[in-house]
């Protein structure tokens, strides 16, 4: 299947990975609109949450809960929002369901605008939020 999340999900495509078990995988946007801003991701396909299974609806929620405390930590946020652009109406353009979860700074612009940082920024940003995982 032609669907960039299973590549990556599979190993054939790389990605900034944060945290991954049975069910899902989260690693970082490509095109954050924050520090850290990270996608969660079932390993199963579907298109969006509508067709997953209600486990993996219950699962992304799960990861949120015990990522999102590991992902403040490591980029000093101290708030976040969740999004998911579920259909083409919403602006979905990836169609394997994903889950944004963008961290947010106190005082910093609660903007939806995309950075450009470069791979070695997203990496450094990967490996500590890694690190507050594992502690
Ligand atoms: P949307 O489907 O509108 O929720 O957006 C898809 C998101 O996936 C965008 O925020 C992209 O920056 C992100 N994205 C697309 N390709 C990749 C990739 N290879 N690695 C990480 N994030 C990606
Ligand atoms: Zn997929």
């Amino acid at each position: 299947m032609d669907c960039i999340f299973c590549k990556i999900i599979a190993g054939d495509i790389p990605c900034h990975k944060v945290f991954e078990n049975e069910r899902v995988l989260a690693f970082l946007d490509i095109g954050p609109v924050s520090t850290g801003h990270t996608l969660l991701v079932p390993k199963k396909h579907a298109a969006n949450l509508g067709e997953g299974s209600t486990d993996d609806a219950i699962e992304l929620m799960k990861v949120v809960h015990q990522l999102a405390p590991a992902i403040m930590k490591a980029t000093g946020a101290t708030g976040y929002n969740l999004g998911m652009n579920h259909g083409v109406s919403a602006g979905q353009d990836v169609f394997h369901t994903h889950l944004h979860l963008m961290p947010r700074v106190d005082g910093l612009a609660r903007t939806f605008v995309k950075m450009s940082p470069t791979m070695e920024e997203l990496a450094a940003t990967a490996e500590a939020i890694r690190r507050e995982v594992e502690v």
